[in-house]
């Protein structure tokens, strides 16, 4: 009797089901996204002109 029975991974967050909502890639891009406000790039003022 072989039947292996790979672990129920559903991601519940993605929907994904290599993974487990706990190690899901997108979960924690997004919640990177949220814990690190995307702080806008500085305008770096490129002064023209400057030799
Ligand atoms: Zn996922």
């Amino acid at each position: 009797m072989l039947h292996p029975e790979p672990p129920a991974k559903c991601c519940s967050y993605c929907g994904g089901r290599d993974h487990d909502f706990e190690e899901c890639p997108k979960r924690r891009a997004d919640a990177e996204k949220e814990g690190v406000a995307p702080e806008p790039e500085p305008a770096t003022r490129v002064e023209p002109g400057q030799t």
